[in-house]
C-alpha cells in the first residue's frame, strides 16, 4: 500500500503523486495522439530510466505507432556532463523517412538529448521530436527545446517512476526528492 515501502523512508518528500503522474500521462498520449493521427511515430525509449514512464504513455496513445530503444551514457568516466553520448544500444530498426519521437525521463542540463537528437537527424529520420516527462529547466547548459514536457521541477535530485539512484528506487510508483542522508553516507 501506498508509502508502505522501506523505500519511501529514503525521500525528502514525495514530489509528484502516482495519480497526477497518470493524469498527466493521459493528457499528453491524448496531445500526441491529435499531433500524429496522419503518420504515427516510431517511439523510441532511452533506456533504462524511461522505462516506464514509455509503457504508460504509449498505452495512452491511440495510434498505430511502433517502438525502439537506445541506452546511452552521457558520462565519460566523470560525473560531469561532457555532451558526448556513447550509444550503448542502438535501435533496431531503420528510422529512414520516419516520424521518431524520443521519450526520454528528464532533462537536465539537456546535453544527452541535444547529441542523440543529431544522431537520429543524421540517419534522414523525417523529424525528430522529444517528449520528456521531467524538465529541470534551471539545470539547462543547452539550447535544447522539448516538444512534449509532463512537469517543470525545481533543481533536486528526484527517484521513482523509473528514475534511479544507484539502479534503485525505479519501481517506486511517485516521484520523490532523494534524501541527502542517501548519498551522503
Ligand atoms: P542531461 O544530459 O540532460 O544533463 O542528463 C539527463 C540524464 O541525467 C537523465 O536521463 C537522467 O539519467 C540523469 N538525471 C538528471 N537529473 C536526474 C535526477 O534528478 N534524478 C535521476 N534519477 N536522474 C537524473
Amino acid at each position: 500500500m501506498f508509502c508502505e515501502s522501506p523505500m519511501y523512508e529514503d525521500l525528502e518528500r514525495i514530489l509528484l503523486s502516482k495519480e497526477e503522474i497518470q493524469a498527466r500521462v493521459r493528457e499528453l498520449g491524448e496531445q500526441i495522439t491529435a499531433d500524429y493521427r496522419d503518420d504515427p511515430p516510431v517511439l523510441v525509449g532511452i533506456l533504462k530510466g524511461a522505462i516506464v514512464f514509455f509503457s504508460d504513455l504509449i498505452r495512452s496513445i491511440e495510434l498505430p505507432l511502433t517502438i525502439d530503444f537506445m541506452a546511452v551514457s552521457s558520462y565519460g568516466s566523470s560525473t560531469k556532463s561532457s555532451g558526448v553520448v556513447k550509444i550503448i544500444k542502438d535501435l533496431d530498426h531503420d528510422i529512414t523517412g520516419k516520424n521518431v519521437l524520443i521519450v526520454e525521463d528528464i532533462v537536465d542540463s539537456g546535453m544527452t538529448l541535444s547529441h542523440l537528437k543529431q544522431v537520429l537527424a543524421t540517419r534522414k529520420a523525417k523529424k525528430v521530436s522529444i517528449v520528456t516527462l521531467l524538465d529541470k529547466p534551471e539545470r539547462r547548459r543547452t539550447n535544447l527545446t522539448t516538444d512534449y514536457c509532463g512537469f517543470q521541477i525545481p533543481d533536486a535530485f528526484v527517484v521513482g517512476y523509473g528514475l534511479d539512484y544507484a539502479e534503485k528506487y525505479r519501481n517506486l510508483p511517485d516521484i520523490g526528492i532523494l534524501s541527502p542522508k542517501v548519498y551522503d553516507l
